[in-house]
C-alpha cells in the first residue's frame, strides 16, 4: 500500500531561482525502508521536508497516508505520523534528563501521566538506551544522544521517520547503533524508514534506493540494482561500498566476478568460491 506519493513534484526555494526538485513522481509504501542519495545540494533534504509538510510545492503536490502536504486541514495529521531525525541531535534534545526529553511530546500532546511512563520506557527500550533514563543528556555520547532524540520522535508514535543524515556527527559505533535502531523501527514495529545518507553502507540496509541528481530522480531500485551501476554512481559523485568496489575491480581486470555484491561476508564467499577454481586450476596443470 502507497502510504508516500508525491506526483509532479517541483520546488524551488525563491521566485527567480531555478528548481531545486525537478518533477519528481515517486510512491513509497508503507512499511518499507529506503535511502536517498545523492550528492551535495542534490536535493535530499529539500524532499525530506516536502514529504514532512515543513515546505510546500512550487508545483505538484505531497500525500502522506491519504492526507495532503498543501492542505491546512491535513497538515497536522502528517506532523503526528511523519517525525524527523536531523544530523545534530544537541538540536532535538529538550530537557536535561533522558526520561524527561522522552516524555516532552506525549505531555505536550495531553497524553495521560499514567500511560506516559509506559510510552517512555518502550521507546527508550526499543532504541537500547533505557538503562540511562535518568542520565543527563548532555553527558551522553553523540550515538547516544541520536538514540534519545530517535526515542523522542518514537514517543509520537509516527508510522513514518525520515532521519536526514541522522549519523553524519557520529562516530562508527554510533554510526552502527544508528543504522541497527532504524533497522529495527522497520522490522519490529513497521515504521516506514526512509534515511537521508553519505554512507554507503548505511543505505545497502534499505530495501530500496533511491538516488538524486540535480533535483531529479538519478536512480531507483534495490541496493543490488544500483550498486551493481559503478560507473553510472561515479558520474554523479558517489561512490560504491568497498566490498562492491574491490569486486567491480577485479572483475575490470577479467576475474569475473559478479556485480552489486555488497555485503564483507557475501564478498568472502565469492571471493573463497573464486580461489577455490584457481587453485584446482593451478593444480591440474
Ligand atoms: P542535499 O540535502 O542533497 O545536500 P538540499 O536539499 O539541502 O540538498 O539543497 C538543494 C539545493 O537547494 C542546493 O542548491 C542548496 O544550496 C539549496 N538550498 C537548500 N536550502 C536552501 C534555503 N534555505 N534557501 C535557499 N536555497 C537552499
Amino acid at each position: 500500500m502507497t502510504f508516500i506519493k508525491t506526483e509532479n513534484l517541483s520546488f524551488k526555494y525563491k521566485e527567480g531561482e531555478p528548481e531545486v526538485i525537478k518533477n519528481i513522481s515517486l510512491e513509497i509504501e508503507k512499511g518499507s525502508y529506503t535511502s536517498v542519495l545523492g550528492h551535495n545540494g542534490s536535493g535530499k533534504s529539500t524532499l525530506a521536508k516536502l514529504i514532512c509538510g515543513i515546505l510546500q510545492p512550487t508545483s505538484g503536490s505531497v500525500s502522506v497516508g491519504g492526507y495532503m502536504t498543501n492542505s491546512e486541514r491535513d497538515i497536522y495529521k502528517i506532523r503526528e505520523s511523519c517525525g524527523m531525525v536531523f544530523q545534530n541531535p544537541d538540536n532535538q534534545i529538550v530537557a536535561s534528563v533522558v526520561e524527561e526529553d522522552v516524555a516532552f511530546a506525549p505531555e505536550n500532546l495531553g497524553v495521560e501521566p499514567s500511560k506516559i511512563r509506559k510510552i517512555v520506557d518502550d521507546c527508550l527500550k526499543t532504541v537500547g538506551m533505557e538503562e540511562y533514563a535518568l542520565h543527563s543528556t548532555y553527558k551522553l555520547s553523540g550515538g547516544q544522544k541520536q538514540r534519545v532524540a530517535i526515542a523522542g520522535v518514537l514517543a509520537m508514535s509516527p508510522s513514518c521517520i525520515i532521519f536526514d543524515e541522522a549519523t553524519a556527527m557520529l562516530d562508527p559505533t554510533g554510526r552502527k547503533d544508528i543504522t541497527t535502531a532504524m533497522k529495527k523501527l522497520n522490522k519490529e514495529k513497521g515504521i516506514t524508514v526512509i534515511t537521508i545518507t553519505h554512507y554507503m553502507n548505511e543505505a545497502i540496509e534499505a530495501d530500496r534506493v533511491i538516488v538524486l541528481n540535480k533535483g531529479e530522480v538519478f536512480l531507483d531500485g534495490t541496493p543490488e540494482e544500483i550498486f551493481s551501476q559503478v560507473e553510472k554512481l561515479k558520474s554523479v559523485s558517489l561512490s560504491v561500498p568497498q566490498v562492491t568496489e574491490l569486486l567491480y575491480l577485479l572483475d575490470s581486470d577479467g576475474y569475473d566476478f559478479p556485480k552489486g555484491v555488497l555485503h564483507t561476508m557475501q564478498a568472502a564467499d565469492v571471493i573463497e568460491k573464486k580461489a577455490a577454481g584457481l587453485k584446482k586450476g593451478v593444480s591440474g596443470t
